[in-house]
């Protein structure tokens, strides 16, 4: 990746975008349309569909008619593998360009964009084609005058919706599995980050993989997702995004054919530092990446550091040292380690938890929008140092570079601090004595704990929450459990 190539693609024009469906770009039934507005600069980059309920009918009409006719499904195993490395392999010789045009809606610094998107999805592409073939049923230890069989069935039409954040990261961790299990998908993108989607949606035609088998249909979340949210013809929901249109997916569920919901939500992750870290200045500095990196909009954000008070104010002074460092801009500089907020609604939303915290006398180090005369959406990280579990700030997730620091006195008043949360997703301890480590990941409630790291587990371990962070897991083998149905076969000999 060079930076003369970065901007060529920076300024290549792009045409109006439109969905995907029973392999056929559409526009929306009702011709309507949605601008793409570029965080970077505030500029219209182009239009996508704005679709329609007919729009999202349509498509789950395709993908039950290519789930039912078999044209997928009925394939072996190791011909749908070999369909999906090719799309890997298409995705991998395009990422940069892909990658660009991802950073161009999203202002996602490219360096990790360009690992954390194509590159990312193609890996996990590679991952579940590679294991649909190695997944066996069972033969039941039972009375020998029967035969018992479980069999593993693609559970049919997926419905997929997803957010802003990593849209191809996230996307494939859900159509990977699916896909790769038999089963068909409509998905729907976030409104602001639809176009590298529909770029892939292209590149799986491209690939082999059948029309109808995967649609993406791009629009309003209230319109397009809930109308795949209510259909009776989509077997599976799996969902990344907010709390709040997690309820809506099961209510929806619940009023339409009690479709199954697989939710991963959101995170107010703690990040507990003991005086007996290893590494002190370690520890704030992969701390600052654990909630700093792409600005925050990370679901496994450490949002909350919880210090030891012996060390509070020398670990805050490290990771107001680390946080300064980092440099904010123009996310399509290959210099660049924090790009723009996704929207200027997000960047609205920082500043005022940010306003709010010092306006209750906190300490807040950083916290200001920057660069404004570029017409983007940029912010400085914000550090609350000292804040109480009554702040809001405390409480309720950013989903921006904002962090709070807050000191405690006992293992005890961590574990209480870490768990008064409704969210139970990710969370990190900071210590050398093995004991204590191996004791809090047990008292800590959530889905991923890790110790004396932040961030970076890999496609192998599952990702999901506990409590109101989700019901499901992405990644791993355990991902195909929720696109593979048992189905029992009780033979008399
Ligand atoms: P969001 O819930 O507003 O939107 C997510 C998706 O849902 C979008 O595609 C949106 O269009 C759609 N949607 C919105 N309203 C809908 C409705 N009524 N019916 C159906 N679909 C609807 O969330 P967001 O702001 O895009 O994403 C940020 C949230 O996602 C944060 O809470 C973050 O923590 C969470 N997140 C979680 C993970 C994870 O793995 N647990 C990963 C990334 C983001």
């Amino acid at each position: 990746m060079t930076q003369d190539q970065i901007e060529t693609l920076r300024t290549t024009p792009l045409p109006p975008f439109r969905h995907i469906v029973d392999g056929q770009p559409v526009a929306a039934s009702d011709g309507g349309t949605m601008r793409v507005v570029s965080p970077i600069d505030g500029s219209l980059l182009t239009t996508c569909a704005r679709g329609t309920k007919a729009d999202a009918d349509a498509a789950i009409a395709a993908a039950r008619r290519a789930f039912d006719d078999g044209r997928w499904s009925g394939l072996p195993p190791a011909a749908r593998k070999k369909i999906l490395l090719k799309w890997a392999d298409l995705i991998e010789a395009r990422a940069l360009e892909i990658a660009v045009l991802g950073v161009r809606e999203n202002g996602t610094e490219i360096g990790m964009a360009l690992k954390a998107e194509p590159l990312s999805a193609a890996a996990t592409l590679r991952y579940y084609a590679e294991a649909i073939d190695k997944l066996s049923g069972e033969v039941a230890p039972t009375d020998p005058a029967f035969l018992g069989l479980v069999h593993r069935e693609p559970a049919g039409v997926v419905g997929a919706i997803v957010p802003w954040n990593f849209p191809l990261m996230i996307g494939a961790w859900k159509f990977g599995p699916a896909l790769a299990a038999g089963c068909t998908m409509v998905l729907k993108p976030a409104e602001t980050a639809s176009l590298t989607l529909l770029r892939l949606a292209e590149l799986a035609l491209e690939a082999g993989v059948p029309p109808g088998v995967f649609n993406v249909v791009t629009g309003e979340g209230a319109v397009v997702g809930a109308a795949i949210a209510e259909s009776m013809d989509v077997d599976v929901l799996v969902f990344t995004g907010s709390g709040a249109t997690g309820r809506r997916l099961l209510e929806a569920a619940a009023r339409s054919n009690l479709k199954r919901v697989y939710l991963e939500l959101g995170g107010k992750s703690p990040n507990i530092v003991f005086a007996d870290a290893p590494d002190l200045d370690e520890a704030a500095k992969v701390s600052a990446q654990g909630v700093f990196r792409n600005s925050g909009q990370v679901c496994i954000a450490g949002s909350r550091i919880l210090v030891e008070r012996s060390i509070h104010a020398t670990f805050v002074e490290k990771l107001a040292a680390h946080a300064a460092a980092i440099r904010v801009g123009d996310p399509l500089d290959s210099a660049t380690q924090a790009g723009a907020m996704n929207s200027e609604r997000q960047l609205m939303q920082n500043l005022a938890f940010v306003g709010e915290a010092r306006a209750a006398g906190r300490h807040v180090i950083g916290g200001a929008r920057i660069l404004e005369d570029t017409g983007g959406y940029y912010m400085s990280p914000a550090i609350v140092a000292d804040a109480t579990r009554e702040d809001r700030v405390f409480r309720e997730e950013v989903f921006g570079p904002v962090v709070t620091v807050t000191p405690f006195d006992t293992e005890a008043e961590a574990v209480a601090l870490a768990n008064d949360t409704t969210y139970g997703l990710a969370a990190a301890v900071w210590t050398s004595n093995l004991s204590r480590a191996h004791r809090m990941v047990r008292k800590v409630r959530a889905g991923l704990v890790h110790v004396n790291t932040y961030g970076g587990s890999d496609l192998t371990v599952p990702l999901g929450g506990v409590k109101q962070s989700g019901n499901g897991h992405d990644k791993s083998l355990h991902a195909f459990d929720k696109f593979l149905d048992l189905k029992t076969a009780w033979v008399k000999l």
